[in-house]
């Protein structure tokens, strides 16, 4: 069976695990702090938090930034449920924008409709590994005074080529400047997931990227319980060596050396994997392109590609994370679960990304959100089925999902 996504691991990853579990630390020690160094390098970052998971960073980010009740955050229907539910866990209204039905990701024309007089943040998602339009959505969160969180949960790996002025020229082939995921302009904090499925795992584990020194203090403390241990700051305690205060209520988010020990190792093959999972993609685009009732992904305009090309940019890296079709199944005359059992049959494992997220019950129940809110993605959602990609994909498997895909689809 060829699954949808699936973690790469080798021997080396194995030995880097034992070794710290031989160690005197098996959590908050040196592989933590060394993680988050070679991260924080990696992505462009000043600092890097790391966490027990993807989740855990997104609530992280959401409270650093003083997310509470009364406060309006909107995030894209088309995700998953944690870039939503960590405003929810905060007391604040998450709200949903809908899609620009090229890229999939969240349309810059439904933001500014849904946005209200206190919406405070914007978590925009990197559907599919696909960066979001940055350069616009930061300027309209800067102009309306709310903050800008990156979930690059789908994207880590990647980067984009901004102009010098980033937020009005990006066309501009002048002067670019390559931008890891990770640090783009205007983002105020950037969230990872490591789960086995993303680009690269730690088992679970997630991390926020940030420039912002009082946000990423913040972090550190929210990540353990709220505590404070540099005396220097302590508000009302008197100092000693065991002392520390509690002034804010964190949680017990920590992550341990033995996954920081597997991410660091991982960490060292991220551009290996980007790099494989990018020729998985332009081999699907191939083979699906002339398809009459299947759409390939595209790149949404802003990343001066032209919505009808699929060429890899030169300078944008797109760390590919899901292959996305869109499936006419009424015109093919058969059902979505028909084609997923016909292909599980056939030894080939696919997946939806996502159940629109307002449409969850949850969501229905507490903020009335109903069908029709979001008709981009209630329509984008009928006709999506992801197709395996991972990096451990051999050319064969790769064949065998193309020709079990042409097979089933006319
Ligand atoms: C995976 C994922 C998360 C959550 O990450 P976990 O590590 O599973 O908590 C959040 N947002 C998106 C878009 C994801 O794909």
């Amino acid at each position: 069976m060829i699954p949808y996504g699936r973690q790469s691991i080798d021997d080396e990853d194995i030995v880097a695990v034992v070794r710290a579990l031989k160690s005197d630390y098996l959590t908050t020690g040196p592989e933590v702090d060394a993680f988050e160094k070679e991260l924080a390098e990696r992505v462009g970052a000043k600092h890097v938090i790391a966490v027990s998971s993807g989740t855990a960073a997104l609530h992280m980010a959401m409270a650093a930034v003083r997310i509470g009740p009364g406060d309006h955050v909107i995030t894209s229907a088309n995700t998953f449920l944690a870039s939503a539910n960590c405003a929810a866990y905060l007391g604040a209204t998450p709200d949903f924008a809908d899609i620009d039905p090229v890229s999939y990701n969240l349309s810059v024309e439904s933001l500014e409709e849904t946005w209200q007089g206190n919406t405070k943040a914007v978590v925009a998602v990197d559907f599919a590994g696909q960066p979001c339009d940055y350069p616009r959505i930061t300027q309209l969160a800067r102009e309306r005074g709310a903050v800008v969180i990156q979930d690059a949960s789908h994207s880590l790996g990647g980067s984009v080529a901004y102009s010098q002025e980033p937020i009005s020229g990006l066309r501009s082939t002048t002067s670019e400047i390559q931008y890891p995921i990770g640090c783009l302009p205007g983002v105020d904090m950037t969230t990872f997931s490591f789960h086995p499925v993303k680009t690269m795992t730690t088992a679970e584990g997630g991390a926020v990227a940030t420039d912002r020194d009082d946000l990423a203090e913040f972090c550190r403390e929210f990540r353990t319980h709220g505590m404070v241990r540099d005396s220097k700051r302590f508000q009302t305690l008197e100092p000693g060596p065991w002392v520390y205060e509690m002034q804010h209520l964190g949680f017990n988010y920590r992550i341990t050396d033995l996954q920081c020990a597997l991410g660091r190792n991982q960490l060292r093959k991220l551009d290996q994997f980007v790099q494989r999972r990018a020729e998985i993609v332009a081999h699907y685009n191939d083979a699906f392109a002339d398809l009459d009732y299947v759409t390939t992904p595209k790149l949404g305009d802003w990343l001066g590609q032209g919505s009808r090309h699929q060429a890899p940019s030169t300078t944008n890296r797109i760390a590919w994370h899901l292959y996305v079709l869109q499936i006419n199944f009424n015109a093919i005359g058969s059902t979505r679960s028909a084609v997923m059992e016909k292909l599980r049959e056939a030894g080939v494992g696919t997946q939806v990304h996502y159940i629109p997220v307002h449409l969850q019950p949850w969501y229905r129940e507490n903020f009335g959100y109903c069908l029709g809110k979001c008709p981009n993605v209630e329509s984008y959602y009928q006709r999506c089925l992801s197709l395996p990609l991972y990096p451990a994909m051999t050319d064969r498997d790769v064949r065998t999902v193309i020709a079990t895909v042409k097979m089933i689809l006319p």
